[in-house]
């Protein structure tokens, strides 16, 4: 007898009330593209759990892959059985003697009540025909090694033991949408992974400055936005030529306050492109303290320019654990790839550490940057990375 259905459990998306269909329903979509390579299965939702009905596959590597999709609290392996006792009790055994340990104990649920015994009842029965027919295995009702659960439903009876966890979170695309700030570094794609990570859907913009920086440095945003599609399905990244940004800044504002203009104009050219698409706030990887541009001078300074909400997933983090987020999504590697970014190109050797609003605005004044800004926005290139190796370019207006 084998498990024939992968049951999903949802954790704290069970609790959101009104909005829980939605929740289930984006879940299910998700779910349905991540495994859309696996044409067998079926994936069914209900209130309180979700099935995938395995068709014989392999049930190993669908979890491995529902592992990355957030909304899932845990997992277990599952048989669907005929609602008679002695189905039961023959799965139930053939569940035990896939485990490993020396306790067990057997859990019962019965929400269908026309099954003619109690929970206690099936309890009892099935624990004494597992001790009858097995050799080593001993009840242990308070810390088992293994738990038996049977759930006795109208359909049938579903077996299930053992408990994978899931990455918890709230499905991808169920908060929203939000403009990920996304250089080749190791924080913004940890910043869009968290993000994501409570539902919300990342599209990334990235600035470059060609031919100052290389296709290589481009090609680190491409494959970090590959690894993030893991996570949440497609990935769309916008590049920005920034390259006559760049370098009117050099040429009109004072060394020492390049790096905030140039921060200010990031802020300016993202909010206009999460205008253009429905988006409503931003993301960055900024997080408190960890370099000139992140001071609490800095964010006030640069945070001027808009009123758009800005979410900074790793403000109160350690850099070391972000390091260690980095490593667990497979980041960590292509961001340490040694090619230069725009902000390390242009930025002068003392960036203003503690930089004023008056100041900085005082620099902005006499300069106008709004024409290269339009025709940065008007030379967006925008590629959609796509969940697993499909791939296509779309120009900007297509997605308009
Ligand atoms: P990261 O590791 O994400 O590059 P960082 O520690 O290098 O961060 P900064 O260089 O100060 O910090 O950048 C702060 C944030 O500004 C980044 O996390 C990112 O959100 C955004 N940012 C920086 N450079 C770019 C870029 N070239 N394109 C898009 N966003 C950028
Ligand atoms: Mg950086």
């Amino acid at each position: 007898m084998n498990y024939d259905h992968i049951l999903i459990r949802y954790g704290e998306l069970a609790l959101k009330g009104k909005n829980q269909k939605f929740f289930i329903r984006t879940l299910h979509a998700n779910l349905q593209q991540a495994l859309s390579d696996y044409k067998g299965l079926s994936i069914k939702g209900q209130r309180d759990h979700m099935y995938i009905l395995l068709n014989g596959e392999d049930p190993h590597p669908i979890i491995e892959r529902c592992r990355d999709i957030f909304g899932i609290q845990s997992f277990s392996l599952a048989m669907k059985v005929d609602l008679d006792e002695e189905s039961i009790k023959a799965s139930t055994l053939a569940a035990l003697q896939k485990e490993e340990g020396q306790t067990f104990k057997v859990v019962c649920k019965r929400p269908n009540k026309d099954f003619p015994k109690s929970s206690q009842e099936v309890n009892r029965v099935l624990g004494g025909h597992l001790l009858r027919h097995t050799d080593d295995w001993e009840v242990d009702v308070h810390q088992p090694d293994v738990e038996i659960r049977v759930e006795i439903r109208h359909d049938a009876a579903y077996i299930t033991s053992g408990k994978i966890q899931g990455k918890g979170g709230l499905p991808v695309g169920s908060t929203g949408r939000s403009l990920l700030l996304m250089s080749g570094g190791i924080d913004s794609p940890v910043a869009g992974y968290l993000t994501m990570k409570r539902g919300v859907k990342i599209e990334a913009v990235h600035f470059h400055s060609p031919p100052f920086t290389s296709d290589r440095a481009k090609q680190k945003v491409e494959d970090l936005a590959q690894t993030l599609t893991k996570f949440g399905g497609d990935v769309t990244v916008h590049y920005v030529p920034f390259t006559e940004l760049q370098q009117k800044i050099f040429k009109e504002i004072p060394d020492y306050y390049g790096m905030t203009v140039m921060r200010r104009i990031m802020m300016r050219v993202s909010e206009q492109i999460a205008r253009d698409r429905d988006i409503l706030s931003l993301t960055t990887g900024e997080s408190l303290g960890q370099v000139a541009s992140q001071t609490m001078e800095s964010m006030n300074t640069i945070n001027e320019v808009t009123n758009y909400p800005i979410i900074r997933p790793l403000v109160a983090m350690d850099k070391n654990d972000i390091i260690d987020v980095a490593k667990s999504i497979d980041t960590y590697d292509i961001s340490i790839r040694p090619y230069e970014d725009c902000c390390t190109i242009f930025v002068p050797k003392q960036p203003k550490t503690r930089p004023r609003r008056e100041k900085v605005n005082q620099f902005e004044a006499p300069v106008d940057f709004t024409p290269e800004i339009e025709k940065a926005l008007n030379e967006v290139e925008t590629v959609v990375y796509k969940n697993q190796t499909t791939q296509q370019t779309e120009t900007f207006d297509d997605l308009l």
